[in-house]
């Protein structure tokens, strides 16, 4: 139950900052001196500043081993349900991750900081949720992506997003590469509670339940409408996680 590394974590989320920092001056020295020749240019265009790259399959495994479980919240911040959800979590001891959409991040950089600074984790989940990205051009799929990267890591005062899940899981090998390039690990799901259907707070439990043996990964959601099912099925189903002896972690990357 007390499994949590949480000064461990702490600890690599500070060291992280730091070398973004440092990364960040760099790139906006080169960008200054590159400015009035390359301007036009896309690629002059600043970006968030590089993490290592990681894995680029997608991943499902918690980083807590075979008896745990990762708690993916996607789509928002927003200021009504955010909180409400990071609540829950506090009172249940609970770190999670979240899967943000880029414009979002950039309206409430309150709520980005307040997930940050609570020990969570952030996700890259692109600027426009557009479902059918795995259509669309590579040079979409990359703004998407990346512009949502940068402005995510602006909101939360240089913390980067760790993971990208492609919106509705339309990934592609091309943007999975391209996240996973810049130290964001595709990220995919085993439970969907189907809360964003708002079927129920009891229907959301027991799907949770009988869907657990699929694998570690839970999907819910604090955005696109009332949320109040998802933050009253969390209250249900965190207490009961931990009973059954599952321990919290987050996605391997
Ligand atoms: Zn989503």
């Amino acid at each position: 139950m007390a499994r949590h590394g949480g000064r461990g974590w702490y600890g690599r989320v500070i060291a992280a900052a730091v070398g973004v920092t440092a990364v960040a001056a760099a790139t906006s020295v080169w960008t200054a001196q590159a400015g009035p020749v390359g301007g036009q240019h896309p690629a002059a265009r600043p970006a968030a500043p590089k993490a290592a790259p990681v894995s680029a399959t997608i991943v499902h495994a918690s980083d807590h081993g075979d008896h745990a479980v990762n708690i993916t919240i996607d789509d928002g911040p927003d200021p009504n349900w955010t909180p409400q959800v990071l609540q829950v979590l506090k009172d249940n001891g609970v770190k999670a991750t979240f899967c943000m959409v880029g414009p979002q991040a950039e309206a409430h950089p309150d709520l980005v900081r307040q997930v940050v600074a609570a020990g969570h984790r952030l996700c890259d989940h692109s600027v426009s949720h557009d479902t059918a990205m795995d259509k669309k051009s590579e040079a979409y799929q990359s703004q998407q992506i990346l512009d949502a990267e940068r402005q995510i890591t602006k909101a939360s005062g240089g913390v980067r997003p760790m993971y990208y899940r492609a919106p509705g899981g339309a990934f592609t090998p091309y943007s999975r590469h391209l996240a996973a390039g810049r130290g964001m690990r595709p990220l995919g799901w085993n439970v969907d509670s189907k809360d964003f259907e708002r079927p129920g707070t009891a229907a959301i439990v027991a799907t949770v339940k009988s869907e657990l043996t699929n694998g570690p990964t839970l999907l819910f959601h604090d955005a696109g409408g009332d949320r109040s099912q998802t933050v009253a099925a969390l209250r249900t189903l965190l207490p009961w996680l931990k009973q059954q002896g599952y321990a919290f972690g987050f996605p391997v990357r």
